[in-house]
């Protein structure tokens, strides 16, 4: 596709899911005069009150699917887990589907995923696949349980250390994974486009809330040695060129105790851990994502400074429509930006929206930023 063809021309993209990955990816597309049209099956979903277009129905459903594509220039996704058969054939039918139907089959299965990484010389945990729970036995302890599709947030990955653990083993087809002795979760963005133009986003550091295995809150630049900031990025841009991926992918990665960096998985989309680079990188992932699919040069990725992103979950024992206690407090701090995804009601641990604190140095991002977790909660009214 020419750049030109669709500046100033309504260029009409379709994305699959509505939730708060598509309403960050509007304001990038604002900019570039891109319509955005989004179908979720929740009518009050975080894009339902955005005006260029919203569609409630399932994206997981063939004809729902062919139906909201077929009258637009480009699908893309915010969520993996979608109807890929009805992208494969929008494709036959000539609507651009980015990214392709191809790697969305390979990453929504964590198996063809793992099998991906040992095929193309990738460093990542050792593994053997299962088809369920009779083929686990003892020997193979301690070890990572995943379910090979649908799972998400850490629902559908368990540590069995022990024989008693096995009650509880996942019954279906799943991965089995080395348990990794883990120093630091670590996530690197890479952006690529059709022409082979890479950006690879500087590595960020995740700190997991343990109880609801979402990320607390993420800090970039990480904390890491040079060495291993070069191992994440070459690993990273590893990845996208065999994959020969086109579009935002994040490479979620494990730091090991001997300084080994190694694959966990990838997203072939915007990510939590890229949130920061709204207000902290040149070009944030939104926009890049926009510039990846639609074959525009790369925008800058670097970091305009350090910052930390910290994810608003939503309280424990607290389910209902929301209230945010402490925004006042939080608008009043400098370098500070509040982002709410616009979800009328709350649950705990709930996603709601996230906040990004940006300094003159990682340790003032991480004073401010724990000073910022104690002042604001997400509960119900
Ligand atoms: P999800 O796709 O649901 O986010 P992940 O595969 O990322 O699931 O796993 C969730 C979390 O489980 C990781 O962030 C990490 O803390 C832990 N984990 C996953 N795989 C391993 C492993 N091989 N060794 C140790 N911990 C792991």
């Amino acid at each position: 596709m020419k750049t030109s063809a669709f500046y100033g021309k309504r260029f009409k993209l379709g994305v699959l899911g509505g939730g708060q990955l598509g309403r960050m990816l509007q304001q990038p597309a604002i900019s570039l005069d891109i319509d955005v049209h989004f179908l979720d099956p929740a009518p009050d979903a975080p894009c339902s009150t955005l005006s260029t277009g919203f569609v409630v129905g399932d994206f997981n459903d063939y004809q729902t699917v062919m139906d909201f594509g077929k009258d637009k220039d480009m699908i893309t996704i915010e969520i993996e887990n979608v109807n890929v058969k009805a992208l494969e054939d929008l494709e036959k039918q000539g609507v651009a589907v980015c990214p392709s139907p191809k790697h969305l089959h390979i990453i929504k299965d964590k198996g063809l995923q793992k099998q991906f990484y040992a095929n193309n010389n990738i460093p990542s945990s050792n593994f053997t696949l299962i088809e369920s729970k009779a083929a686990l036995s003892p020997t193979n302890l301690p070890v990572v349980q995943k379910l090979r599709t649908g799972g998400y947030d850490g629902k559908g990955v368990q540590v069995l250390m022990n024989e008693h653990d096995l009650a509880q083993a996942f019954d279906g087809p799943c991965v089995l994974e080395a348990l990794v002795d883990i120093e630091k979760e670590l996530s690197v963005i890479v952006a690529r486009n059709k022409s082979g133009e890479v950006a690879v986003y500087p590595t960020v550091e995740l700190v997991f809330n343990p109880e609801a295995n979402l990320v607390d809150f993420l800090l970039s630049p990480a904390s890491i040695t040079q060495e291993q900031e070069n191992s994440a990025k070459e690993l990273a841009m590893k990845v996208v060129e065999a994959m020969d991926f086109v579009g935002i992918l994040a490479v979620e990665m494990f730091l090991d105790k001997t300084g080994n960096v190694l694959v966990n998985e990838v997203a072939p989309r915007t990510h939590n851990s890229g949130h920061q680079t709204i207000e902290a990188n040149y070009t944030s992932q939104f926009e890049q994502h926009l510039r990846a699919i639609l074959n525009l040069p790369l925008g800058d990725p670097s970091l305009r400074c350090p910052s930390a992103m910290i994810n608003l979950l939503g309280e424990k024992g607290h389910a209902g429509p929301v209230v945010y206690e402490g925004m006042n407090e939080v608008l009043a701090m400098p370098k500070v930006y509040p982002h709410l995804y616009g979800k009328t009601s709350t649950k705990p641990f709930r996603k709601m929206g996230h906040v990004t604190v940006l300094g003159e140095s990682i340790d003032e991002v991480k004073r401010n930023a724990k000073s910022l977790q104690s002042s604001i909660r997400v509960i119900s009214e």
